[in-house]
């Protein structure tokens, strides 16, 4: 059974993702109340060895031959950077496959050398800003207690200094906690500091981890759009409001545990795993198995299958 890598899945960003979860759930130095996740059990700041990493370049050696992907991605059941066999894993992928390296990370973690070190070998780094100063960054982020947002961005700032490789941000906007222009402003402050060359707006799209959590609309995100463009060129600015459209890559062999290391990940709606099921020719039954471990959640009117760990 597959257990780290998964997909290739349809990425908004990085077209066919093949993704490599380094991180069990849910182990994360934020604890985001967007997180498609859910909670974070784990709020923790040091790195551990969640796994042996040989075991990871196992499943990488067989699906890097045998998959067609754009993008080989470094992700976990929370945040990818809390794993000590992380550095090991870049190295063996920029040996031993030739598509480009991203990785999704808050970014928290790059205030330490040894992880600037590490990702700077990547071609594609996905950090965070959700917030513009220390107050929006608790109520949205709740990081752990060692993480200020000054240091935050100073970490951002040290790696762009060193990095010759793309920054992409991506700012999560909530109704009533940061989609307000003064708090765009200071966002867009932050972004000054260390440039990134794409930033991504983008509203909830799947179950968050707190139920009250809800989009902006979307005459205010275009509005937002305008405000963060005096900061960062609008060819720079992309706005993702919609849910990923294109096919998810699973074993036939595996159907079931292929769905749901992919459902350990991101909820995917009902939808989503119909299609993948039926493109695969496989039997319906597969549905009933799916959802022995996970729930059914209903968010913006979208039905979704949420990984329950069950
Ligand atoms: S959204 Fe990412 S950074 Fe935030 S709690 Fe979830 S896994 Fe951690």
């Amino acid at each position: 059974m597959a257990n780290h890598v998964f997909g290739p899945v349809p990425s908004r960003r990085l077209g066919r993702s093949l993704g490599v979860n380094v991180v069990p759930l849910k182990y994360c130095n934020f604890n985001c109340i967007y997180c498609q996740l859910g909670r974070t059990r784990h709020v923790i700041n040091n790195l551990r060895m969640f796994y042996p990493p040989e075991d990871i370049i196992k499943e990488l050696e067989i699906a890097t031959r045998t998959r067609n992907y754009d993008y080989l991605t470094f992700i976990g059941d929370g945040e990818p950077t809390l794993y000590a066999g992380l550095g090991k894993l870049i190295q063996w992928a920029r040996n031993n496959q030739d598509k480009p390296l991203a990785i999704l990370t808050n970014g928290a973690k790059l205030i330490d050398e040894g992880i600037r070190t590490w990702l700077s070998e990547l071609d594609v780094v996905k950090v965070s800003t959700d917030a513009g100063n220390e107050k929006t960054f608790r109520l949205i982020n709740r990081p752990h207690r060692e993480i200020t947002f000054d240091r935050f961005v100073e970490g951002i700032e040290r790696f762009r200094e060193v990095f010759s490789g793309q920054i992409w941000t991506e700012i999560m906007l909530v109704q009533g906690v940061n989609d307000n222009e003064d708090e765009i402003e200071r966002i867009g402050d932050a972004l000054s500091r260390y440039r990134p060359d794409r930033v991504y707006m983008m509203v909830p799209t799947r179950p968050p981890a707190e139920s009250w959590v809800k989009p902006p609309t979307s005459d205010v995100l275009m509005n937002l759009a305008r405000v963060l463009s005096r900061y960062v060129n609008s060819s720079r600015i992309f706005i993702i409001d919609y849910i990923e459209r294109g096919e998810f890559h699973i074993d036939r062999d595996d159907p079931v545990n292929s769905l749901l290391s992919i459902l350990k990940i991101q909820p995917m709606t009902i939808d989503q795993i119909m299609d993948v099921i039926k493109r695969n020719n496989l039997d319906m039954s597969i549905l009933d198995e799916i959802r022995n471990s996970t729930k059914e959640v209903v968010f913006n009117g979208i039905k979704y299958l949420v990984y329950s760990g069950v």
